[in-house]
């Protein structure tokens, strides 16, 4: 009887220690050891073997609209499925929430791994019946073979994941096999991410400034605030690197409302010195302009600093503008209440009609630097600038051309009657205590004489 109680109380301990207590699947600890020993195995025999990480696609929202208990109930039903689909020698577990390893012990060919990959992500094809609610979920997976993929299970379960994220970039619902070029981006991202997390605190971020001339006054007329953070160790960072990632991870929204803030202090600084009728252009990525509380944030910190709303201008690029026509509609016509200008970015690239900025409530239009660049060769181009400074005028709005480099582009844009220009041939961006000559002098003068 001693003994038969002492295998009970051991498989009670077995099962609290190397089960999942949800699930019922095996622990982390119990996949690894299997893990592990697949990788003798297959060093022995010169066979491979696979890791799939599974991560159920929107798992946070159903947890967040339908309560955890459904989120539970949820994750039992998936492990139940994917047992369906996958042999007895296979070994599934959860790693957290929505997100399973799956271990292939062997596999003959890599094509045997995409073949169950493609099983598991057809088994979603059908809801999971769960109390009366009939739920929808897909899958995104990725897959690293072994011994190819890493050696130990931490790298290969490590590889997995991060091919895992890559499916999930480009779409979801799909399965995505480990690659190096993977493991470096997904590293060097890593890195980035992680110390963008901690910029504003670090306090690594500055704004320059980049001069704007009008070609009617021979004045300069506004500055737009750039960005720039350098790294401790990695140096300068240009923000086509990490305004991407802020955006993906919203880190946008305290780094945006600090490059808001900034700029108004200094407008408000220049005021002082009195140089009132100087604006400051502010970039809105399209994920902080897409936020509920975007103009509360906007109309705050106007009042905060002081200055005059309409020496503020906004920034939106074309395809943040024509993304959620009404909601947008709403918002700019908001920010115009307001009394800020505001502008579109890189104009001509997207895909906007005249009948749209009609009915926006916009001020300014940029041409993208791209036309601008082959404007003096390149009779379309030359044709496209016209086009859209003609019909700018003709809807009473003005026109910015971004990235003049050249005399000859800065003479041919001012023939096509273009309002302002931006670019090196006039400016740099460049730090704030840089900009007093622009504010003093007539360096502008020379450029239209
Ligand atoms: P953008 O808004 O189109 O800004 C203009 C970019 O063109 C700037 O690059 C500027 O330095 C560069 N540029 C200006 N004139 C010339 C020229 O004559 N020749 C050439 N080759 N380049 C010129 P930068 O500062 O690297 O910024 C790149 C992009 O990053 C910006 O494009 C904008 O989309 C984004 N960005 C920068 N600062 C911010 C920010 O504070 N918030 C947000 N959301 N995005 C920002
Ligand atoms: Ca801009
Ligand atoms: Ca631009």
């Amino acid at each position: 009887a001693d003994t038969t109680e002492r295998t009970k109380e051991k498989e009670r301990f077995n099962q609290l220690v190397y089960y999942d207590a949800l699930t019922n699947l095996p622990n982390r600890e119990l996949f690894v050891d299997r893990l592990d020993q697949a990788i003798q195995h297959v060093r022995r025999k010169k066979e491979s073997g696979a890791v799939l990480v599974l991560d159920l696609d929107h798992f946070k929202r159903i947890n967040d609209t339908l309560g955890h208990p459904i989120g539970d109930q949820l994750i039992k039903a998936v492990s139940v499925r994917l047992l369906k689909v996958l042999f007895d020698s296979d070994t599934v577990t959860r790693i957290s929430g929505g997100s399973f390893i799956i271990l292939l012990p062997r596999v003959a060919k890599t094509e045997d791994a995409e073949n169950v990959a493609n099983k598991l992500l057809t088994a979603f094809k059908a809801p999971f019946l769960i109390n009366e609610h009939e739920l929808f979920t897909s899958c995104s997976i990725g897959i690293a073979l072994f011994p190819g993929d890493g050696e130990t299970s931490d790298i290969l379960i490590k590889n997995a994941d991060a091919a895992m994220h890559i499916s999930k970039e480009r779409g979801k619902d799909r399965f995505q096999l480990f690659s190096s070029s993977i493991a470096n981006n997904s590293f060097e991202r890593l890195v980035l991410e992680n110390s963008l997390r901690r910029a504003m605190e670090r306090k690594e971020f500055c704004l320059y400034y980049q001069p704007q001339l009008d070609l009617r006054t021979g004045k300069t007329i506004g500055a737009e605030a750039l960005i720039r953070w350098r790294h401790p160790d990695l140096g300068f960072i240009p923000p086509m690197e990490f305004i991407p990632i802020a955006e993906e991870t919203g880190l946008i929204h305290p780094i945006g409302e600090w490059v808001l803030q900034t700029a108004c202090k200094q407008k408000k600084i220049w005021d002082e010195q009195g140089f009132n009728s100087f604006r400051v252009s502010v970039n809105l990525s399209a994920r902080q302009f897409h936020y509920a509380n975007l103009v509360d944030m906007v109309g705050d910190t106007i009042r905060k600093s002081g200055i005059d709303p309409k020496c503020l201008d906004l920034e939106l690029t074309e395809s943040t503008i024509m993304d959620r026509l009404e909601e947008t509609t709403l918002t700019l016509r908001r920010l115009k209440n307001m009394g800020a200008h505001i502008s579109i970015d890189d104009f001509g690239t997207g895909y906007s009609s005249l009948m749209y900025l009609k009915t926006f409530p916009i001020d300014t239009i940029k041409i993208d630097k791209s036309f601008v660049d082959h404007v003096v060769t390149d009779a379309d181009d030359q044709a496209i600038t016209h086009a859209i400074i003609s019909m700018a005028h003709s809807l009473k709005l003005d026109v910015v051309a971004e990235g003049v480099e050249t005399r000859e582009q800065l003479d041919l844009l001012r023939s096509q009657n273009c309002d302002i220009i931006q670019g090196y041939l006039f400016s740099k961006p460049v730090p704030t205590d840089n900009i007093t000559p622009f504010l003093l002098s007539d360096i502008a003068k020379k450029f239209i004489s």
